[in-house]
This record gives structure tokens, C-alpha cells and sequence, in this order.
């Protein structure tokens, strides 16, 4: 197993305890313990800053919520799962029938062991949420309810790492922080967008990396209202989801369909082995749909594995670590490097020979030893050559050709140091 492989999955176990939301401490103690991999700005939103439409809500707390059976026992226990608790729940102290209780109480009955995630970030509620087995059990009788929570004027909270490249055009990469413990729906986005921000933190960099880890939609939001500016450089982007589970890598395009990202990443998706699956653009999902609202129509795509809600441990509690493996979270983390890769690569070259084929052989170029990698490297040489009439870049040669981006690469590196090809 990849060092990052095992580095990553132990992030995500070291946070999926938290009690997350989209404000609060649990967001800025995610923020914190990302910071120790990542230098992180840590910016604080005041309640009620507006954002387009919307305002940065009140900020949530919660210390301890329970609802307590007849016989004295916590029977509904927020401190064995952050789940049981309906994510944004006013603070309650009260005695009522369980048929009372009843309309507070949520369970997924068609998966009678598992917990729902729920929340009600607009509308000021209550709510416990539990496995349909455990209402069964519960006895007729007084419980008693209390919600140790505080919802009142404070911060949205989100983390920020840019990390500058030679060039001022960016590419936005982006993660949710809003979620409690589920494991694949959010937190295998925070470690995989942490470990390639390490990455790319080390290598040269032609384009501006910026990195978000935002609460979903308000976190989007805000960031825009605040950064119209930067919007205005963003020129690839990806928001990151779902990237920790078993299923196969899955490319949502961006709004403009055929962007860059768009072709570069289903383009490197297919020169591997693997299968995947590309969707098209919907206003709904992730952030996708904030950054490629009309105003902005940004090319920022999703990638994740599973999509959201086809899975059935989606929004419950069965998202869990098990539910996500280290060589998943590997394998997106390669591909988004690759992809990395292939978006830096990406510009057009011209042959300097460009009247018939020029000999490879008198420049030492052409393979001695035969084999399949030697024709690999051969063929992407001729096609570099061939391609690079100062039209068409490498990812125009890659996606004609049918070769990897990667080969390409390498070839126009190769024929750069000759006197046949110059790049422009
Ligand atoms: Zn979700």
C-alpha cells in the first residue's frame, strides 16, 4: 500500500468522529487538523453576511443531546453517534409520550438498520434521528428530551490554500466540510484534496492552485461573493466527492460541457485500464451547480466515484469506514495527479521539419531496443511531429491520436531538446 494511501485513511478516521455542520467548532477543528498537513487560511464569515440570495446563517453548537427511555437510560444517544442528531436542532428541554415524540424522530424504513443523516439548516427544528429496529424497541411511556445546542449569531467557517504557479490563471479545487461522521460523503474529499495539495505543493507549478475546503452551497457562496475577482481567473476546476468508496471514478462535466477540464479529464479517465463513467452537467449535486450558476459558468466539474444518492449507504450510517478503502482513495489521488499533469502539459507545439517525416534515427531517437514501450515511444514521437502544425495542442494530438496525454508528453519533451519541434 501507498504511503498517501494509508496517510489519507488515517485522516479520515482521525475526523470522522467530529460532529461537523456548516458552521461551528466541529468545521474549524476539521480546518485545524487539515492544517497540520496543509498551510490552510482560516477565514470566519459573520451571521448574516449576505451572499447573493442567501445569508451566512446563525452558527451551530452542540455539546450533548440525548432523549432518555422510561427506565432512565439514554435511549436515543448522541454521544454513540453524531447521526442521531438532526444536524442543526434548536436546544430543547422537555418530558413528553413517545407518541409525542414521534414527529421528531426519523428512521429509514426500507433500511431498518441504519441511521438517516438529516438536517434542517433553514428551518429552526428539532430532531432525532435512529434506526427503524431501535423505534421498534422503544417502550410507551414519558421520555425525557434535551438538546445541549446553541444556535446564535457567530461565523461560517472555511479553509483556503492557494498556491501560486507561474502563471495567474487558476485551477480551483474544491471539498466539502459539512458533514458529521459519514466517511465517503465528504470526508474521503477532505484527504484525497489534502494530499494532492502536498503534491502540488512540492512540484513546479505553470497555473495557480487554489484549494477550498467550504461548507456545500452557503460555503460556495460566500467564497464567491468575496472572490469575484479570482472567479474571473478560474480556468479549470473541480469540485471532489465521494472519491473513497469501492465504485468506479465517475466525471460530472462542467456546465460548458466540453471545457478543458472536461476533455482532459475524460481523456486521461480513458488511457487508463480502469472503467469509469462520465455524466452530464445538472444544477444539482455539489458546488458544481454554485460555480456553474449562469453569472459565473465556470468550467468546474465533479468527480467522485459512486454518484451521490445511487448508493445505499448514502446519507446513513452505513457511509462508515468501512465503506471507503485506502486504495480508492489512492487511485482518485493518481488520477487527479495525472490529471494535474496532463492540464500543466497541455499547449501547442510546432514542428520545425515539418516537410515530410524527419529522420528520428540520426538523432538518436529512434528506439534501438524494439518492445512495446519503444513503439509507444516511437508512435507518440510521430504523432507530437505530425500534430504540431501550431494548431493543435498536445490534448487536440492526445484525444485525435488516441495516445495517452502522458506520452505525448514525454515525446514533446524529447523532440524540445532537438531541432525539431519548439514549443509556442
Ligand atoms: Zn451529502
Amino acid at each position: 500500500m501507498e504511503p498517501s494511501a494509508t496517510s489519507m485513511y488515517a485522516l479520515i478516521e482521525e475526523l470522522f468522529p467530529i460532529c461537523r455542520s456548516i458552521t461551528g467548532d466541529g468545521v474549524r477543528e476539521t480546518l485545524r487538523i487539515v492544517g497540520k498537513h496543509l498551510p490552510l487560511d482560516v477565514v470566519e464569515v459573520p451571521s448574516g453576511t449576505p451572499a447573493y440570495d442567501w445569508s451566512v446563517p446563525k452558527e451551530w453548537n452542540v455539546r450533548d443531546a440525548a432523549v432518555i427511555g422510561p427506565d432512565g437510560s439514554r435511549v436515543i444517544d448522541f454521544r454513540a453517534s453524531n447521526l442521531h442528531l438532526m444536524s442543526y436542532s434548536v436546544p430543547v428541554s422537555a418530558r413528553m409520550t413517545l407518541d409525542e415524540l414521534r414527529p421528531h424522530l426519523y428512521t429509514l424504513p426500507e433500511q431498518p438498520d441504519l441511521i438517516p443523516y438529516r438536517t434542517s439548516y433553514y428551518t429552526e427544528r428539532w430532531g432525532f434521528c435512529l434506526s427503524q429496529r431501535q423505534l421498534d424497541a422503544l417502550p410507551d411511556g414519558e421520555y425525557e428530551i434535551f438538546i445541549d445546542s446553541t444556535l446564535e449569531d457567530g461565523a461560517l467557517t472555511y479553509g483556503e490554500c492557494v498556491l501560486p504557479g507561474a502563471e495567474p490563471d487558476e485551477v480551483l479545487l474544491t471539498c466539502h466540510v459539512c458533514h458529521p461522521s459519514l466517511a465517503n460523503d465528504n470526508l474521503s474529499g477532505i484527504a484525497v484534496l489534502t494530499w494532492l495539495g502536498r503534491w502540488l505543493a512540492q512540484r513546479d507549478r505553470r497555473f495557480t492552485y487554489r484549494l477550498l475546503f467550504i461548507p456545500g452551497t452557503i460555503g460556495s457562496l460566500t467564497w464567491l461573493s468575496r472572490n469575484e475577482d479570482v472567479a474571473g481567473r478560474i480556468i479549470h476546476g473541480s469540485t471532489i466527492a465521494g472519491v473513497g468508496d469501492r465504485g468506479h471514478l465517475t466525471w460530472k462535466r462542467s456546465r460548458r460541457g466540453n471545457a478543458l477540464i472536461d476533455r482532459t479529464m475524460i481523456k486521461v479517465l480513458g488511457d487508463r485500464d480502469e472503467s469509469f463513467a462520465v455524466q452530464d452537467f445538472s444544477p444539482y449535486g455539489y458546488d458544481e451547480r454554485q460555480f456553474g450558476s449562469p453569472g459565473f459558468d465556470l468550467p468546474v466539474g465533479c468527480l467522485m466515484r459512486s454518484p451521490h444518492n445511487t448508493y445505499p449507504e448514502y446519507h446513513t450510517s452505513a457511509d462508515n469506514l468501512d465503506f471507503v478503502s485506502p486504495a480508492a482513495l489512492a487511485d482518485t489521488l493518481g488520477l487527479l495527479e495525472t490529471v494535474v499533469e496532463a492540464l500543466e502539459a497541455d499547449r501547442r507545439y510546432r514542428n520545425l521539419s515539418p516537410k515530410g517525416e524527419p529522420q528520428l534515427g540520426k538523432r538518436g531517437l529512434y528506439p534501438s531496443i524494439g518492445g512495446r514501450t519503444a513503439q509507444v515511444e516511437q508512435m507518440a514521437m510521430l504523432w507530437v511531429l505530425n500534430g504540431s502544425d501550431g494548431t493543435r495542442s498536445l490534448l487536440d494530438i492526445a484525444e485525435w491520436s488516441g495516445m495517452p496525454v502522458a506520452a505525448l508528453h514525454a515525446a514533446a519533451q524529447r523532440l524540445s531538446e532537438t531541432d525539431l519541434l519548439e514549443a509556442l
